[in-house]
């Protein structure tokens, strides 16, 4: 089994509910997106490996040359939704429409489908039944926002980690939760963001075998700004400062080398390699 490498491709300012800038205020704000994304191509061009990029439609609007310099390097581009709100903090229809919208615009840019989405925060919840269904409504073929472990911006109990196919009443989809491993008896992510910022190398290294070795792919995600230790910090609590913030020098590195250890696919490749051989499950 393969790590399946993403980057949700959003700027610096997009950290959820800290009193973080709306989006009105998005434009004005120094963008450091692009030299940061072009620094993830760089890691993908040096390991020679292909990964998935979720582009927020926000920014892909903004750098529409970032979404065709990722697919012109056979990188899979899929969708972050548009404009970065929580899952659980839209109606049905509002959470419809943003995920539409971002997916129409991506396909424009591109001028081919786009399959995956994943949410802000990983905000899919029980008390959001409604998203798969209006997932699938709008044009989404499989999903990667499910983390079936205890966080900050919801997280979704499962009874099994692997990737799983599921019928929605608008039709099938597939789901990829975030990678996690029963330690302690608890469901732990050692994977992406503050969890791969704060663990040593090593730690992740063993983990990701485990992952591979029971048969699943590891889900690893990351963010540009999470390369770039010199990014403006936002004003916040103590505790999310530390979250946002730690381990930011020692990421880039982390993430050179599970591009080099381990064999590297995207969501959409995965799934034309393995995709019929996933169980059937319900979340
Ligand atoms: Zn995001």
């Amino acid at each position: 089994m393969p790590v399946i490498f993403s980057v949700d491709v959003e700027d610096w300012f997009h950290i959820l509910d800290v009193g973080a800038p709306v989006i009105e205020d998005w434009e004005r704000l120094p963008s450091r997106l692009e030299a940061n994304f072009r620094r993830f191509l760089d890691l993908g061009a040096a390991a020679g490996v292909q990964i998935t990029c979720f582009f927020l439609g926000w920014a892909a609007a903004r750098f529409p040359a970032l979404v065709r310099e990722a697919a012109a390097q056979g990188h899979e581009v899929a969708s972050h939704g548009f404009g970065h709100r929580l899952v659980y903090e839209q109606s049905p229809k509002e959470f419809y429409e943003d995920v539409r919208r971002a997916r129409l615009l991506l396909e424009d840019l591109l001028g081919q489908p786009v399959q995956g989405y994943r949410g802000p925060g990983f905000s899919v919840t029980k008390e959001t039944p409604w998203f798969f269904e209006e997932l699938v409504k709008a044009g989404y073929a499989y999903d990667s926002t499910v983390f079936p472990a205890a966080r900050g911006h919801g997280g979704l109990k499962l009874e099994r980690y692997a990737p799983f196919r599921m019928q929605t009443p608008s039709g099938p989809l597939v789901e990829f939760p975030v990678t996690v491993v029963d330690v302690g008896g608890r469901p732990r992510c050692f994977f992406g963001g503050g969890y791969l910022r704060l663990f040593p190398y090593a730690v992740v290294r063993l983990m990701t075998r485990r992952v591979l070795r029971e048969g699943r792919p590891a889900v690893f995600y990351a963010h540009p700004r999470e390369i770039d230790p010199d990014h403006p910090r936002l004003p916040m609590s103590l505790k999310r400062r530390f979250k946002s913030y730690v381990g930011l020098r020692s990421m880039k590195g982390k993430i050179r080398r599970v591009l080099q250890d381990f064999p590297i696919t995207s969501f959409a490749r995965f799934l034309a390699d393995f995709g019929e051989s996933l169980e059937e499950m319900s979340p």
